[in-house]
């Protein structure tokens, strides 16, 4: 059984309340973690403030370089790492293993880059006067994450926070606490200095308590309604914030397409982390034409998945991460068969497992706008697939929602293509492609899907203030705007 502690200033304190982490394959308890409070989250941020101080005054080049170590840290012990993730969460190990590679390739790509991405520009403005522009450390940065992605969310933002010269309180997701725990010993593990990086667990309770503290921004990935939480609570005291949340990604296919390779892709993304991905499509859209071939095709390939405890290499699907979240999914099914969608696959919790949140991939059409699963965020193995006349239709269907994260445009034709990623209303679009991300590629949604950006040169100088320094060599005593107006009566 794990033994959870908070890491402050270098140390690993314990702690009077503690909360179960459970294997979401089995509901057995895994350990138990801090549940850490308003005390030891103030602590951990003045701890990080005094840190801070130091850390900054360090050159970027070394600061960028303890970084690397994170990444190669990650690399030497991802075998146990990619067990943490799967027995935690719940998801395949083939793609715990992505995980791990993928987090050490985004921190490599902030420690090679960083640099370059914060140096200023100068701006000459006449003879005796210059500007130039500086990127400062904001100073302390909360960072606040979901499990489903429990090592890479959190690294993306703690590798360009640290590298730009902030320091990091650390809140992981009360799903997987030990893995957040797992990124404080490997940061201890590569040289970051005590204090540079500190991890609370606990749930949302503490994750307020961040929120409230004497932090300087919060970078938050998680759902809108907390999302929107955060904000509020954030503005009396003005913190910065960036906030990537929910989606309701359209994934819309053009009858010119190669179906069988859209039909792959859209199987994948919709299923693979057991549907539980910001950006995995969650309203499909199929041209007239192509449909019943498509959906007969999706079906087809949806029942051929494995179910089973992600541990077990050949598991397609692994159970979903909790109780809660199962209840939730299920509630939205519910709702649709209600309002006439048909189910052509799945749907229900398998009887051969029956201890953990296991549920089988579902397929649902005859879905309408009346309906949770086209409203809302659905978070789990649910497809939902429904049919459009013409690109016009398309288009004003997929940007029929309040989120506005990503989309995915299926088509051999460049004009539909452009046409469609101009039009469509999110932060992302991929032609051809799903659920992919490049490190050196902006991150982010729009509208309820959040602001800000992550990875990219633009997502290291979310950590950043812009000074403008201004400088005056000349010799003129005045200037020709400054008093006496009278001069010029
Ligand atoms: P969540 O919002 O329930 O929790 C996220 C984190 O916020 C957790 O650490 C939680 O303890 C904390 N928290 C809860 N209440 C809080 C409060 N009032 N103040 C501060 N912190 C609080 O989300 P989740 O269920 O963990 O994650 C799933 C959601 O995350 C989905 O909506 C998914 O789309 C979204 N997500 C978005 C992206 C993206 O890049 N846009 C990536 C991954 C996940």
């Amino acid at each position: 059984m794990l033994d959870g502690k908070l890491l402050i200033g270098g140390k690993w304190k314990t702690c009077d309340r503690k909360f179960d982490s459970l294997d979401p394959a089995t509901g057995d308890v895994l350990g138990r973690a801090c549940l850490a409070g308003v005390e030891e989250v103030t602590e951990a941020v003045k701890v990080a403030k005094l840190a801070q101080e130091s850390w900054n005054k360090i050159d970027i080049s070394e600061r960028a370089e303890i970084v690397a170590r994170i990444g190669d840290e990650l690399l030497k012990k991802s075998q146990e790492i990619k067990k943490l993730i799967t027995i935690e969460m719940g998801r395949p190990l083939f793609e715990s293993n992505i995980e791990v590679s993928k987090t050490s390739e985004i921190v490599k790509y902030f420690a090679n880059e960083g640099k370059k991405f914060l140096e200023g520009d100068e701006v000459p403005i006449n003879h005796d006067n210059f500007s130039f522009t500086r990127y400062e450390p904001v100073g302390v940065v909360g960072i606040i994450k979901p499990w489903n992605y429990p090592l890479l969310l959190p690294l993306w933002s703690i590798a360009p926070a640290l590298i730009s010269g902030n320091t990091v309180v650390f809140k992981p997701s009360d799903l997987t606490p030990f893995v957040g725990i797992e990124i404080g010993k490997i940061c201890q593990d590569a040289g970051v200095p005590d204090g540079v990086i500190n991890v609370v667990t606990g749930d949302g309770f503490t994750g307020k308590s961040l929120v409230s503290s004497d932090i300087d921004m919060i970078s938050f990935t998680g759902s809108s309604d907390t999302g929107k939480n955060i904000m509020k609570n954030s503005a009396d005291k003005l913190h910065r914030i960036s906030l990537e949340l929910g989606g309701s990604d359209a994934f819309i296919v053009f009858k010119d397409t190669d179906i069988e390779g859209a039909i792959n892709g859209a199987v994948w993304g919709r299923f693979m982390n057991c549907g539980q991905v910001c950006i995995s499509p969650k309203r499909i859209f199929v041209e007239d034409d192509i449909a019943d071939s498509f959906i007969e095709g999706f079906v087809r390939k949806t029942m051929e998945l494995v179910i089973g405890n992600g541990s077990d290499p050949d598991t397609d699907i692994g159970p979903m991460v909790s109780k809660e979240q199962r209840e939730n999914l299920e509630l939205q099914v519910e709702d649709a068969v209600r309002k006439g969608a048909s189910i052509k696959c799945g749907g229900k919790r398998p009887l051969s497992l029956q201890n953990g949140y296991f549920y089988e991939p579902a397929v649902l059409t005859g879905v309408t706008y009346e309906m949770s699963v086209m409203n809302e965020e659905v978070f789990g193995p649910v497809a939902v697939i429904s049919a459009f006349e013409n690109m016009d239709e398309a288009i004003a269907l997929a940007n029929m929602t309040k989120y506005g994260l990503g989309a995915s445009v299926w088509t051999k034709d460049q004009d539909i293509a452009m046409r469609m990623s101009s039009q469509l209303k999110c932060g992302m679009v991929w032609v051809n492609e799903i659920c992919t991300l490049h490190p050196q590629c902006p991150w982010g949604g729009i509208k309820h899907s959040g602001m800000g950006k992550d990875l990219s040169r633009y997502g290291i100088r979310e950590f950043v203030s812009i000074k403008h320094v201004n400088i005056n060599m000349g010799t003129d005593k005045t200037r020709s705007w400054w008093f006496p107006y009278g001069k010029y009566g």
